[in-house]
């Protein structure tokens, strides 16, 4: 009988499930549904004044759907391989929550990419949308120090020696890239899953496991996520600053001239530089001329789970250049497009043929790690 009832037609239209759990025969969720299914038919992976959208957020954030500028990127790229359903539509408060599954389905089985919670809320008598980001954070704590907010749960007791120190290090990268300073919010927790669920991902594929120091930058907002990290977070914030510079550089550029200034996963690059030699000594047969020409994400091409090969070899290549010739021998390899500058800056600056690049990494690594 349910599936044959006037509302359930009327909200089923479209590509979303909405689960028997929802009470749509209830006007006010039927309303919340409807604007949510008219918002995933409307194009929300792209860029628009979208009508279904709260006016104070779009006016805050530049991508104002935070779930655009994600981790895991654009959950809506998603939708046609991972088909939405709406799980449940909560009261809260002045908020509704709507919680929504994109999942993948044989017919036994269903492997979801993420479940998230996205707010409505009434503007001006009509129900709108809202990001879970700043309703899930109301309560934590905000502090402002030069150019940065920093953004983090009651638990944490606030150090705010840490805080100037990273607030002079973005000033001085700015000053080095010669950009103004962007006003920016940094959200940091204990854990990275903290932070995603914040924003707004009650599930996503990848979470929990050994959580390590993770970071992630929203260039577009300017908003910064610091998981398992304090006050002190240098990396991302190099990407800030750094990407909107030289968009079309290397990624051995970005992840090496962030892991140089800023470190990773809570380690200097010299002690990555020391890690990869021991690793490298054990592990003859590794062979550092795939890695080194594969490392885009640094995914396949890693000599451990924390070496990637995008902040060895890229950090690598940005010390020597920096030691070489400063920050604009720096800025010229960020000035080059693509994956081949990695081996046009060695072949200019070092004289490596790109045969050699193997040998002359390998060299190089010993050669730093017994300084
Ligand atoms: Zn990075």
């Amino acid at each position: 009988l349910l599936f044959t009832s006037p509302f359930f037609a009327q909200c089923k239209r479209g590509d979303a499930y909405i689960s028997n759990g929802v009470f749509i025969k209830d006007s006010v969720i039927n309303e919340v549904c409807n604007l949510w299914q008219n918002y995933l038919h409307s194009k929300p992976d792209s860029l628009y004044d979208n009508p279904y959208w709260n006016s104070a957020e779009k006016k805050q954030y530049k991508y104002f759907d935070l779930l655009t500028q994600s981790e895991i990127n654009n959950v809506y790229m998603y939708l046609p391989y991972y088909p939405p359903s709406i799980l449940s539509i909560n009261r809260e408060g002045e908020y509704y929550r709507i919680r929504t599954l994109y999942s993948e389905h044989d017919s036994i089985f269903s492997d979801p990419i993420a479940i998230t919670n996205v707010y409505a809320k009434r503007e001006d008598g009509k129900f709108k949308l809202y990001n879970s980001l700043p309703i899930a954070t109301s309560n934590w704590r905000r502090h402002t120090i030069g150019s940065i907010t920093f953004i983090h749960p009651q638990y944490h007791t606030f150090n705010e020696k840490l805080a100037v120190r990273l607030s002079q290090f973005v000033d001085s990268i700015a000053f080095q890239m010669g950009s103004p300073t962007r006003q920016a919010e940094f959200y940091f927790a204990d854990t990275f899953d903290e932070l995603m669920r914040a924003q707004g991902f009650d599930y996503y594929l990848g979470e929990g496991n050994n959580n390590p120091a993770a970071g992630y930058c929203d260039s577009k907002n300017v908003i910064m996520y610091g998981g398992g990290v304090n006050e002190w977070f240098p990396h991302e914030f190099v990407h800030l600053y750094a990407v909107p510079k030289f968009p079309g550089a290397d990624n051995y550029f970005h992840e090496g001239i962030a892991t140089l200034l800023g470190g990773t996963r809570g380690y200097s690059l010299d002690w990555l530089i020391r890690h990869a030699d021991t690793l490298l000594t054990v592990n003859k047969d590794f062979r550092i001329d795939s890695a080194f020409a594969e490392g885009e994400w640094g995914k396949y091409a890693d000599i451990d789970y924390i070496t990637g090969s995008s902040y060895i070899f890229g950090g690598l290549i940005c010390k020597m250049l920096i030691e070489k010739g400063g920050w604009e021998l720096l800025k010229k390899f960020g000035s080059y497009q693509g994956k081949e500058s990695r081996y046009r800056i060695l072949q200019e600056e070092f004289g490596v043929e790109r045969k050699d690049t193997g040998t002359f990494i390998r060299k190089k690594i010993t050669e730093y790690a017994r300084k």
